[in-house]
């Protein structure tokens, strides 16, 4: 057994603590991770507050995981102790059912074992990236390109790879007009990724107060949807609009945005189910959809285009003073996040 260092909440309404977890002895496709940076996703919040349901409490989250390769089982053949890694938000799957072997483990028929909150094939509970190691079988594992550092790497895994895989699987590229409902950690990046693709792209926040940034980042236009005329001005303009959004929203009235056959896909994980009327979605054959992160050889695909076309998260790095994560949180929760925190683990 391994002792690492870790930051863990003990109830859904408690603070961060400080913490000391035990990591398995290397099986033979195991791959020891010495944590380097850890991103702060909004689902971290979501399930340590448990809205998203019951869990199993001290809980270590962090599911955003960039470091350096310290030991490998004895039949590890995709990665030596050195290389830069990282770990997203799942640690395995069953590897046989028919989505695993189609490299889309985030489907698998079985269930995908979440990086914390979930249980491993050991029957242990799993504990996340807000800690000095971790351990995980090599397949879960991906690499990180040299020329992203780690601190950026970190937040690829989860908030780059949730908003690569939809933008991949209903083509934003050349001639298509793509929405991003939200400019926070997830919408941040789906702009810079859909901008990357070629898209023409809209961002849609409560405010205007991110404008500059948004429009940086690669947005071709800013609009607020607390401005009654957005919704007026934009009707049926989109042929796919990611909703990135944490909260509940008044879904009738983005689908109004969608152009004939225009698809909108919640990325955004609300506690609250959202409610539909169909007949703004049968109007204009109009569909909704979801999506979850994306599969292993996918996320390496995303890891792979952000190098190429330089692509990098905006974060705040913090220390992992519990202190310091519980005021991220807040932030987070505030909607004055800019654009992830990522926590420096070196500090534990
Ligand atoms: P985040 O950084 O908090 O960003 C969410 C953004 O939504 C905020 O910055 C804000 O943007 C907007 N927003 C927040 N509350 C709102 C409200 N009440 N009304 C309207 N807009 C609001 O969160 P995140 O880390 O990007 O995660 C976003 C959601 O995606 C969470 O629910 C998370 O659990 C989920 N998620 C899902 C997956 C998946 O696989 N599907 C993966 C990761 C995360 P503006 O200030 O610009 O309006
Ligand atoms: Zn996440």
């Amino acid at each position: 057994m391994i002792t690492a260092k870790a930051r863990a909440v003990d109830g859904p309404d408690k603070l961060f603590r400080v913490a000391e977890i035990k990591r398995r002895d290397l099986d033979v496709h195991d791959v020891l991770i010495e944590i380097k940076y850890a991103g702060i996703c909004h689902s971290d919040i979501h399930t340590a507050h448990g809205e998203w349901g019951a869990v199993h409490y001290p809980l270590v989250p962090g599911h955003e995981i960039a470091g350096i390769v310290a030991e490998v089982g004895a039949e590890v053949t995709k990665y030596k102790v050195g290389d830069r890694v990282g770990v997203g938000c799942m640690v395995d799957s069953c590897g046989e059912c028919e989505n695993c072997r189609n490299g889309e483990e985030q489907y698998c028929l079985n269930g995908n074992t979440p990086t914390y909150a979930g249980v491993d094939k050991y029957g242990e509970p799993t504990q996340g990236g807000y800690s000095t190691h971790i351990v995980v079988p090599e397949n879960f594992v991906v690499r990180i390109p040299d020329n992203i550092g780690l601190d950026v790497a970190a937040p690829l895994l989860c908030a780059g790879i949730t908003t690569y895989s939809p933008l991949n699987h209903w083509q934003a590229g050349p001639g298509k007009k793509v929405a991003v409902i939200g400019l926070g950690g997830l919408g941040h990046m789906a702009v810079k990724i859909a901008h990357a693709k070629g898209a023409e792209v809209t961002v849609l926040s409560q405010t205007l107060r991110k404008k500059d940034d948004g429009l940086k980042f690669g947005a071709d236009h800013y609009h607020a949807t607390s401005e009654p005329d957005t919704f007026k001005k934009l009707a049926g303009s989109f042929d796919l609009i990611i909703n990135t959004v944490s909260a509940k929203l008044d879904m009738d009235a983005y689908f109004s945005l969608l152009t004939l056959d225009g698809t909108l896909v919640n990325v955004g994980a609300p506690a609250e189910p959202l409610s539909v009327n169909v007949f703004s979605l049968i109007g204009q054959r109009r569909s909704f959809a979801g999506s979850a992160i994306g599969g292993i050889r996918e996320t390496q695909e995303m890891l792979d285009f952000c190098a190429e076309h330089d692509i990098a998260p905006q974060i705040e790095v913090i220390s992992a003073d519990p202190e310091q994560i519980d005021k991220a949180y807040k932030r987070v929760l505030a909607s004055d996040v800019r654009y992830r925190f990522v926590i420096d683990i070196s500090t534990m």
